[in-house]
């Protein structure tokens, strides 16, 4: 019976089918206990709550007022207002260039476009493949995109990378080439013991839980 239950908690789990298969048969030989695979799954339904709270945040954040910042909005923890409209007034991305990520006026720009890794919405920026089973992005993407963290999550990413105490999170980038290769990277060391995401998305979480630690 509880050799079913977990058989089952592993069929359900969204690891590779190689994964899965090497789980149910590492019980059968005796190669680990069911309680190792329970910890396992533990790590797995960590991971995933980590990133639906991200996706969740990205969310609540759309749904406030087009004249809130939502850059403010998410680093203040309460909605916050510039003159102007959302975030055209915001000091934090004042005269830094959304092309090139450069700090230079708008308009202004000479230099090559800021890099979207491929598989991400070169609009909003937002990953388009899923992991572990969480979705970021819908199926309309670049011009048709109306993603929740459009005007919003590429800010937060331009403002983090002049402030660095934006976000708990450290990032060893000193350049644009090299923050540009950094943030679309896996994490290099895995979440939640479960298997890695990109760095992106860790510091999305890290802006988001900055006054929660
Ligand atoms: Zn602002
Ligand atoms: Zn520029
Ligand atoms: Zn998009």
């Amino acid at each position: 019976m509880v050799y079913t239950q977990f058989c089952t908690g592993i069929i359900k789990s969204h690891q590779s089918d190689d994964a899965k298969y090497a789980n149910m048969t590492a019980i059968l030989d005796g190669t680990i206990g069911i309680s190792q695979v329970d910890e396992q799954l533990d790590d797995f339904a960590d991971v995933k709550t980590r990133l639906r709270s991200i996706q969740q945040h990205i969310r609540s954040v759309s749904r406030q007022s087009p004249l809130v910042c939502k850059v403010c909005t998410t680093i203040c923890r309460e909605p916050t207002i510039h003159q102007g409209h959302g975030s055209s007034g915001c000091p934090r991305v004042l005269n830094k260039c959304f092309k090139c990520f450069g700090r230079h006026a708008k308009g202004a720009c000479t230099n090559p476009l800021f890099k979207v890794a491929p598989k991400y919405c070169w609009k909003c920026w937002m990953p388009l493949a899923e992991f572990f089973g969480i979705s970021f992005h819908s199926s309309d993407i670049g011009p048709n995109c109306d993603n929740a963290a459009l005007d919003y999550v590429k800010q937060l990413l331009l403002a983090y990378f002049y402030d660095r105490n934006l976000a708990t999170m450290e990032c060893p980038a000193t350049t644009l080439i090299e923050y540009q290769d950094w943030l679309f990277k896996d994490s290099g060391i895995s979440v939640s013991g479960s298997g890695q995401v990109p760095n992106m998305l860790l510091l999305l979480e890290s802006f988001i839980l900055r006054f929660e630690v």
